[in-house]
């Protein structure tokens, strides 16, 4: 059961290392999508909150307020919505937040980038649709259901995403198909381009090895299949393995791009290490 509580915030608009935007947007602290790979999970905020993550929903009722003074004093060209929450996720239906703050964005010409994997967002094309959408990274995967069990269990259906996907495409929207993240031997690619006609390309970022949860993870995806438990602890511990298994998965996206004429781009984070994650 997900607690909501209506909070006020002192600032919305936080400066931001992504270089996605000069600050980030987030209308709610915590998400009901749930989803165990989630890079926020290790955010220290987060982490003080005592509270399973996907347990709450924080929401900034005064944010859209708070916008448009700020707006005012720190003059962005450019922001970035969605880095550390789900803009589009299902409280949005009743608040509106993130309507009113796209509003007020587009009024004051200022542009966007948008992370989502809801497909919630094409009843925003509208809004969407005035010039200031520079790009939406949408996120897309495919594995069995099995596996969504573990691993985001609440998540909208991956069918529905690629729906979502091609809609906002067909709107003539900049979106990016952005499948992430990529499990090794779980998730499937294989005639991934073929999905969005419209789309130049597609984006891959593959599992981060070094989330504070990552042996959870690993649990998750072995309790479906165990044989995957040895590869999966191979790559948290012997780099060259790592690196190979993360080669050949380009490779293969190398060969269906190709085939399909589309680009593509790849993320591979380095081995080693702990996830620093101090987004707010
Ligand atoms: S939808 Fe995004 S913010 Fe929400 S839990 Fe999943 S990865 Fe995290």
């Amino acid at each position: 059961m997900v607690e909501f509580n209506e909070v006020k915030i002192s600032r919305i608009l936080n400066p931001t290392a992504i270089d996605l935007g000069e600050y980030v947007i987030n209308p709610f602290m915590g998400c009901e999508f749930s989803c165990l790979y989630c890079y926020v999970r290790s955010n220290r905020v987060v982490s003080r909150k005592n509270k399973p993550w996907g347990e709450y929903v924080d929401i900034r009722i005064n944010a859209p307020e708070l916008l448009e003074k700020e707006l005012l004093l720190k003059k962005p060209q450019a922001v970035l919505l969605g880095s550390t929450t789900e803009c589009f996720q299902p409280i949005e239906k009743k608040y509106r937040l993130t309507r009113r703050i796209l509003e007020i964005l587009n009024q004051h010409k200022i542009y966007y980038v948008i992370l989502s994997r809801s497909p919630y967002i094409v009843d925003y094309i509208p809004v969407l649709k005035q010039g200031f959408c520079k790009k939406i990274y949408f996120s897309i995967n495919n594995y069995a259901q099995e596996f969504k069990i573990r691993l985001e269990p609440k998540s909208p259906a991956f069918a529905l995403r690629d729906e979502a996907v091609r809609e906002l495409l067909k709107e003539g929207i900049p979106v990016v198909p952005y499948f992430s993240p990529m499990f090794p031997w779980v998730s499937d690619i294989s005639g991934v381009f073929d999905k969005f006609p419209l789309a130049e390309g597609i984006e891959f970022e593959c599992l981060n090895f070094r989330l504070n949860n990552i042996r959870e993870i690993i649990a998750g995806i072995s309790a479906r299949d165990p044989s995957l438990k040895e590869k999966y602890v191979n790559m948290l511990r012997d780099k060259a393995f790592y690196n190979r298994v993360w080669q050949d998965m380009e490779k293969k996206i190398q060969i269906l791009a190709k085939s399909a004429k589309k680009s593509y781009n790849i993320y591979i984070h380095s081995f080693g290490g702990y996830f620093k994650n101090t987004y707010e």
